[in-house]
């Protein structure tokens, strides 16, 4: 069940994913390839694809970068989106090729000719477009010392951009306000989705590091969702993509914001604990992330991994089934707080698989 209302936005489609006016939360991520180079392109996308991400980005600087992008949609199942800054030619090549979407923003791109028609393209595709503003890159905002000053710059440059795709009568808009400063994003966002109800493509631009980021990301991220805004979600790190997508769900998950999944409860381990609880988790972890399986799961669940019978099945009755560690290399296996039988520590890790695979194997 999902925990928290959604501001409802307008219902988009992006190639087969919807999104907005309350259909899931969706992850995304961007290739760091070079995207003249499709095979490197393809091969990454196919592994964000693999875990899980729903979206993909990919940004054409160039002619030359486009010409490819037939091939690769012939070999992928997620919507491409294109990137492009200023070129609407490369923006015509990018739909002419097939994209499922496209990031463009149109006050940057010249005439108002122009404009009408990629507006055309797009509309005769049945593509829409993100207008995606970002605090770095627009001058304006330096002249503002105060925070809400700053977002309602941000905004004020998404509105711009807005009004000329709706002055041409196309309404399949998403946005994003990106800023590297969580109280500009959150009020920026906030004060867009008081304006237009376009679904809203989130992220706290130029994050960090997979540990800072991440803890930049949800933070930022967390505020944002719980102001029950967002319809897209991309954690934006340096690190390969693969850590945005790991993000990504784990920051849904916490939130109850996607109905899917495994949950793991883990305690922080103490002298009451005899062995390496700390590798067990992430060995668990990083084995979950890679069953897709489980990820489709209809019903989540929650496993628990404890250091002691002392505290742990107390502390963890909540889970669906958990296990603690007990005396002589032994842990118990419980089920909803009540013992069901016992493992030996070496051998949580496929235990835990196991049962996880039985789970996903009845709900399919
Ligand atoms: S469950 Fe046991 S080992 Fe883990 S922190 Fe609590 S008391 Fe310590």
């Amino acid at each position: 069940m999902n925990f928290y209302k959604r501001f409802q936005t307008r219902k988009i489609n992006i190639g087969d994913v919807v999104i907005g006016g309350g259909s899931p939360i969706r992850v995304q991520s961007m290739t760091n390839t070079d995207s003249r180079d499709w095979r490197s392109t393809l091969k990454q996308i196919r592994q964000l694809e693999e875990i899980g991400c729903e979206l993909v980005r990919v940004s054409f600087p160039d002619m030359e970068s486009t010409s490819n992008i037939s091939k690769i949609k012939k070999h992928i199942k997620i919507p491409l989106i294109a990137d492009v800054h200023f070129d609407y030619r490369i923006a015509l090549e990018t739909i002419k090729q097939g994209i499922d979407k496209l990031r463009i923003n149109p006050g940057n791109i010249g005439s108002q000719d122009k404009v009408k028609i990629l507006v055309k393209e797009a509309k005769k595709v049945g593509i829409p477009i993100r207008i995606g503003v970002n605090a770095g890159s627009l001058k304006e905002i330096y002249n503002f010392s105060d925070n809400s000053l700053k977002a309602k710059a941000l905004v004020d440059a998404a509105m711009r951009h807005v009004r000329i795709l709706e002055r041409h009568n196309f309404l399949d808009i998403v946005v994003s306000l990106k800023a590297s400063n969580i109280d500009v994003t959150v009020q920026a966002y906030k004060l867009f989705a008081s304006k237009r109800n376009y679904p809203l493509h989130l992220g706290i631009t130029e994050a960090g590091s997979i540990f800072g980021g991440t803890i930049k990301s949800s933070v930022g991220l967390g505020i944002i969702l719980h102001e029950e805004l967002g319809d897209t979600i991309r954690i934006s790190l340096t690190a390969n993509p693969i850590e945005e997508v790991r993000v990504a769900y784990y920051i849904l998950q916490s939130m109850m914001l996607r109905n899917s999944g495994v949950e793991i409860i883990s305690c922080p381990t103490c002298s009451r604990c005899k062995f390496n609880l700390i590798k067990i988790v992430s060995e668990v972890e990083k084995r979950i992330f890679i069953m897709k399986n489980l990820r489709k799961l209809v019903k989540p669940i929650r496993i628990a991994l404890m250091g002691c019978i002392v505290n742990g099945p107390g502390e963890a009755k909540d889970a669906d089934f958990g296990i603690a560690g007990g005396s002589n290399n032994i842990g118990i296996l419980f089920k909803k707080g009540i013992i069901v039988g016992s493992v030996v520590h070496n051998e949580w890790v496929d235990k835990i698989i196991s049962i996880l695979k039985n789970v996903a194997n009845s709900q399919e």
